[in-house]
């Protein structure tokens, strides 16, 4: 088998972007992943590709928040609002680890007022901008089963690498690239259409600037998100065409500041807290402060790296945020919203205006799909990407949850289908 893989953008990773500067490596986005267990698949797969060895856990109890400007050591012990509350939620969520099908059909606000109605003004405030900043969504929309599993791997701690997630995508591509040969794995290949067959699939690519060429192939793993894949495959049955329409994409912004001076992590990820009950953003009224969350980058290397880059998040949990991205002012606005606000921390990371040297703006747009109660884990969303003649799917929107984990195991179901029909 000689699998080809054809990339639209000049670079593989799709949203797993990392850069360097000097010997800090920071991400553009995606920023950590949950502990995979031993010997699992995921395991083997980040450890035979090399990655794992440079991995760095924060544990539950090393999150820190930022609570008005000030970090707030261990935020889970509970000690600065309600040590009771925050102890309820740790013992609730461990019965949702494993099962977050089971409530699925509820969104977080709905689970948090039948079961958790005393939730404190700051786990509700850190839930609201999680929610935001991991899932693109509010706490009224996303779906409560895989929320709370989220948090509940998270009280087992995550794993960290330098660049973030973009150094996993780094040594896959290596190690493809060993595998099957660099003629195999194509940049700048924007894949037009795609035509099932009886037993193959033609793939029409634009291979340069007016060069199409189409291939014949006996199968193809569609990894594109189903907003592309409903738009070049043709045909598709309409009942799935719906489904696939009904899947939303939400955008965000990620400011890297690269730091002139450097300063210890205070942590890895801070949420910036105010003990407020965040209002939501929409399209009219969108969020007045320039990001929900910030990550030490330097945190990954042992605060080794130099010089110091700052990531920031901000999410737009709101449908049709995009156009507004793709304007060329936004960048300008955006950043200047992020300095702005940063002027709050600049007491508590003991830097000036003259410490901030670069910054880079990354726009996201369509980037994550929201995980809407009731569509998630339902039998409406598997028909999205239900396989099409020889085409099989495998994206985070799959399954509507926008992590690494739900892209590795969509991608290795998408293998093992494949490679059943072989034998
Ligand atoms: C700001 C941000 C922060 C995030 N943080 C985290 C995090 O900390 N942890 C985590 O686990 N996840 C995080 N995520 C979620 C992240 O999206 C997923 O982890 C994962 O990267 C999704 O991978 P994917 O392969 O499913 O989709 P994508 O990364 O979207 O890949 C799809 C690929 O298809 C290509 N493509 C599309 N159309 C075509 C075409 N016509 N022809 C050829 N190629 C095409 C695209 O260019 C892209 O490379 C974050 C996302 C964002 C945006």
């Amino acid at each position: 088998m000689q699998p080809l893989i054809l990339e639209q953008a000049s670079q593989f990773g799709g949203n797993c972007k990392g850069e360097s500067i000097g010997t800090n490596l920071y991400s553009l986005g995606p920023a950590y992943i949950s502990i995979p267990e031993t010997n699992s698949p995921s395991h083997r797969m980040l450890n035979e590709i090399g990655v794992l060895k440079y991995g760095r856990v924060e544990t539950a109890a090393q999150k820190e928040v930022f609570l008005n400007g000030k970090v707030l050591p261990n935020f889970w012990s509970g000690a600065h609002e309600s040590p009771t509350v925050f102890a309820q939620m740790k013992q609730v969520l461990k019965k949702y680890k494993d099962n977050p099908a089971a409530f699925n059909h509820m969104s977080v606000n709905q689970w948090l007022r039948q079961y958790f109605p005393h939730i404190t003004t700051t786990l509700y405030e850190y839930f609201q901008y999680y929610a935001w900043s991991s899932f693109g969504g509010t706490l009224d929309e996303i779906a409560a089963g895989e929320f709370l599993s989220w948090q509940a791997s998270e009280q087992n701690g995550i794993l960290v690498f330098p660049g973030g997630n973009s150094l996993i995508t780094q040594l896959l591509f290596q190690n493809l690239r060993a595998a099957v040969g660099p003629a195999q794995l194509r940049t700048k290949s924007a894949v037009l259409k795609v035509i099932p067959g009886n037993g193959f699939v033609d793939v029409v690519v634009e291979e340069s600037l007016y060069k199409l060429k189409t291939i014949r192939t006996k199968f193809v793993v569609m990894a594109a998100p189903k907003f592309v894949a409903k738009k070049i495959i043709s045909p598709i049955p309409a009942n799935q065409l719906r489904v696939m329409d009904s899947i939303e994409y939400r955008s965000f912004m990620v400011g890297n500041v690269t730091l002139r001076k450097t300063i210890p992590s205070k942590g890895f990820d801070l949420y910036c807290l105010k003990k407020e009950i965040p209002k939501i953003p929409t399209p009219n009224a969108t969020f007045s402060r320039g990001f929900t969350d910030v990550i030490f980058s330097n945190w990954a290397q042992g605060d080794k790296g130099s010089p110091c880059t700052l990531t920031f998040y901000k999410a737009f949990p709101y449908q049709g945020a995009r156009q507004f991205l793709l304007s060329p002012f936004a960048h300008n606005k955006h950043r200047d919203f992020l300095l702005t606000e940063l002027q709050n921390y600049y007491p508590e990371l003991g830097i000036t205006n003259s410490d901030i040297g670069a910054v880079r703006m990354t726009l996201w747009g369509h980037s994550v799909p929201v995980c809407q109660a009731g569509l998630a884990s339902s039998k409406e969303l598997a028909l999205a990407s239900q396989p099409i003649g020889n085409i099989v799917f495998a994206n985070q929107d799959n399954l509507v949850s926008p992590a690494y984990e739900s892209s590795e195991s969509t991608a290795l179901e998408a293998a093992n289908h494949i490679l059943r029909r072989f034998r």
